[in-house]
């Protein structure tokens, strides 16, 4: 049983009202991958770093027991490097700086022992790239695709093409809507879920999440967390979390799914606690049953004794 997780690997700069760090480690294969080792044991990467990537970080990894057969070492160059500064609010950020380095040529190469993934997390890289990592792909139980308005705006033909082979699709409302062409993110779900992936989940920042699924719309509380530092990352930690709780539980029915959406909620709300992924290195599995049990809390309506207004 295992999680595929393909995506970047980085070094981060990051600029927050709360003060800044020049360089840490981050990318979303690193968050979504450290994200689901607290989920199950075998959490396979793939990506590429370059030469300047420090041996510390490496370990950081095996401390998690993240698999590292798929990591490439490209000794050419250095390794991706983007950098963001928040605004005060911290719902919106700027892109300072992208270096893509030796991403600029990444290849993904799936060893032959991770080809038979249970769970294959696409991390947001371009969108072609995603479709050759499936193609290596035996067999797998659920595709999940993680995107940004970057690729919807520079190769949404690719995107739409890799779409069809997906089962979920996480994305945040702006770039549904983008997606889509519609404003309404009702009609914009609709229209996504006939592009391939059958499950969409719409994230809205602090506002929480949408869950789209053949049957039901869910909508998934927004922890009202008081110590944020850095939303660096949360994104991808929620699909690590929502990928984690599946592949842990092996159950892939709606009730199931609503679950994985307060798991990666419940991840994300700890990831933005500490700058860069810091926060998911030192995790408890009591704090984590604690904060999903408040998530619970958080819109348990109770039943009325009688039906008047
Ligand atoms: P998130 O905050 O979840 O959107 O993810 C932030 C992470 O995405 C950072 O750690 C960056 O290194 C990584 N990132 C930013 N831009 C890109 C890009 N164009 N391709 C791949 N990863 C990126």
């Amino acid at each position: 049983m295992s999680i595929l997780v393909v995506g970047s690997v980085a070094y981060d700069g990051i600029e927050t009202p709360f003060g800044s760090i020049d360089r840490v480690l981050g990318g979303s294969a690193t968050y979504i991958s450290l994200t689901s080792s607290y989920f199950i044991d075998q959490i396979n990467l793939v990506g590429v770093v370059g030469n300047d990537f420090a041996d510390a970080d490496i370990n950081r990894f095996k401390d998690r027991k993240v698999d590292l057969a798929g990591l490439q070492i490209n000794n050419e160059g250095k390794t991706f490097f983007w950098k963001g500064k928040y605004h005060y609010d911290l719902n919106n950020r700027d892109t300072l700086d992208t270096q893509l380095n030796v991403f600029e040529h990444f290849d993904p190469v799936i060893p032959a022992s991770y080809n038979k993934p249970k769970i294959v997390c696409l991390g947001n890289i371009a969108p072609a790239l995603q479709s050759k990592v499936l193609d290596q792909v035996e067999s797998s139980d659920l595709v999940i695709l993680d995107t940004m308005n970057f690729w919807i705006e520079g190769a949404k033909d690719d995107l739409k093409e890799t779409l069809r082979r997906v089962d979920v699709l996480i994305i945040n409302d702006s770039e549904a809507r983008e997606l889509s062409g519609l404003p309404n993110l009702v009609k914009a779900a609709d229209a996504i879920r006939a592009m391939g992936p059958k499950i969409l989940i719409i994230k809205k920042g602090e506002h929480g999440a949408l869950l789209f699924t053949n049957s039901s719309i869910f909508s998934a509380p927004a922890y009202p967390i008081v110590d944020i530092f850095d939303p660096t990352g949360a994104g991808d930690t929620f699909l690590g979390g929502f990928a984690g709780w599946l592949g842990r539980s092996g159950d892939l029915s709606d009730d199931n799914f609503r679950r994985a959406v307060i798991y990666g909620s419940v991840m994300a709300s700890f990831c933005v606690e500490k700058f860069g992924p810091e926060r998911l290195f030192d995790l408890t599995n009591a704090e984590i049953a604690d904060r999903y049990t408040e998530f619970r809390a958080l819109s348990a309506i109770p039943l009325q004794t009688d039906n008047s207004f």
